[in-house]
């Protein structure tokens, strides 16, 4: 029988979970930076992977959605619609392994590309969230970041056909989250890389590392003295400067490392 070669911090199937725990046992601040893949455990979909429904409907550029009615109408129609999935989504075994960690003090920060608030769900603490793409569970006021929640504006918008202005200065709501086209949140990037650079541990889930600025944390996580380690089902841009790389499911992986590192400490 022959056996895969394996890359360097490539561990053979079924030895994940173990040098995980030996990893995280060793952290004194574990970051933790996650991507979709943690989040389609949930039944949530990956937007942007082949067969996403970004590569079937073409995202709505920020710009367009400012200055045009018709794209702001769709913008929701399409949100609404997704309103089933998301409504239904739990934490799953892996948001849950974090928030454990979080709550023992080993993992100081989660660091996300999703907007589906699991992680919060799952009882890590919102301050120590960092959303790089925003929530889509609320809505802002683009001029004056009121918060507004989504089941009065959809009513708003069903009986009326199209969105609601905001109720505080009369500006455009739109979900929470960064759209193409909008610039990345500047508070959020700063903690992230922050976070990234101060971190002994950092430990990636279910991201595939490609667009910046996923890509770089990893290397100023590096650059900085940190261990590496990925989850992730397929090979991802930055295996080959890792410490450790699992190909697996993330719940399974790390609800085992985490049972692995007993109660102890
Ligand atoms: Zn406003």
């Amino acid at each position: 029988m022959a056996f895969a070669r394996l890359r360097s911090g490539e561990v053979a199937p079924g030895q994940g979970a173990a040098r995980l725990a030996e990893m995280l046992r060793a952290a004194r601040d574990a970051v933790v930076f996650t991507g979709a893949g943690i989040s389609t455990e949930s039944g949530i979909p990956d937007f942007r992977s082949p067969g996403g429904i970004w590569t079937q409907m073409a995202p709505i550029d920020f710009r367009d959605f400012v200055s045009s009615l018709e794209m702001r109408k769709e913008a929701w129609r399409r949100r609404f619609a997704m309103e089933e999935t998301f409504a239904v989504a739990r934490a799953n075994a892996g948001h849950e392994a974090i928030a454990a960690l979080a709550a023992r003090g080993i993992v100081s920060q989660v660091i996300t590309q999703n907007i589906d608030n699991l992680h919060q769900l799952s009882g890590v603490p919102a301050d120590r969230v960092i959303e790089l793409h925003g929530n889509t569970r609320y809505a802002r006021c683009l001029d004056c970041g009121s918060r507004a929640e989504l089941a009065p504006i959809r009513r708003h918008f069903e009986a009326e056909g199209e969105p609601p202005d905001c109720a505080a200065c009369g500006g455009l709501l739109k979900t929470a989250t960064i759209s193409f086209g909008q610039a990345m949140p500047e508070a959020e990037m700063e903690r992230a890389e922050r976070a990234a650079r101060g971190c002994d541990l950092f430990l990636v889930l279910g991201s595939s590392l490609v667009v910046y600025p996923a890509a770089g944390f990893p290397l100023l996580a590096k650059r900085g003295g940190a261990k590496l380690a990925i989850v992730n089902r397929e090979a991802t841009d930055q295996d080959g400067i890792a410490d450790l790389v699992v190909h697996d499911e993330i719940g399974p992986v790390l609800s085992k490392a985490v049972g692995l590192m007993g109660s102890d400490i």
